[in-house]
């Protein structure tokens, strides 16, 4: 409960510090964007790509990758290399890692949640690439976009997650209203706030 209270805490000062940042990724990026709409030969310039887990890569809980979006990842994997591909979850389950490591893709573990930035910067050391060469793909703006703001890493906001409302109604309900409260919020606070 502490740790919550104290990610909170850093949530809120990190979104009055990077509120038009955030603002500016929100507003700038396309509606109904989904992970297989990103197309990997216009990433130039990223050396490294970091993928999120729920809500990217598949619906909230799951154990591994929506099935429809294999081909759109082993084209990723075959793109930039498995070395240089990671998962940063702040749900790295079991099941998740093995997946991963039969591609040779590594999964961040043991580091502070989102937003903190402690997973990019572990993967900018990993990666041995300058912090303008890693690109995170997330669909939350309090963690994985904030979390990008403080390690200047570049970011793709996925505006299109993948719900499966009907397998955990509750959850999926849960992080489709945190979904809207913080794009409402990041609108409204970096114009009132200037
Ligand atoms: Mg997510």
């Amino acid at each position: 409960m502490q740790q919550l209270l104290k990610r909170i805490h850093f949530s809120l000062r990190m979104l009055h510090r990077y509120r038009h940042a955030l603002a500016k990724i929100y507003h700038s990026s396309p509606r109904h964007l989904r992970l297989d709409q990103i197309s990997i030969a216009t990433l130039k310039g990223v050396a490294v790509l970091v993928l999120d887990f729920d809500g990217v890569l598949a619906a909230h809980g799951e154990p591994e990758p929506a099935e429809e979006l294999v081909p759109w990842l082993e084209a990723c994997i075959n793109s930039f290399g498995p070395k240089q591909v990671f998962i940063l979850s702040n749900k790295p389950l079991e099941s998740r890692i093995a997946y991963f490591k039969r591609y040779g893709v590594r999964c961040i573990v043991d580091v502070k949640k989102k937003p903190y930035p402690d997973g990019l910067q572990k993967i900018i050391a990993l990666s041995g690439q300058p912090a303008e060469a890693v690109m995170l793909v997330d669909d939350r703006l309090l963690t994985g976009a904030l979390a990008a703001c403080i390690a200047q890493v570049s970011v793709t906001y996925i505006t299109h997650p993948i719900v499966l409302l009907s397998k955990r109604p509750v959850s999926e309900l849960f992080f489709m209203t945190l979904r809207f409260w913080e794009r409402r919020l990041i609108s409204l606070y970096s114009r009132l706030c200037h």
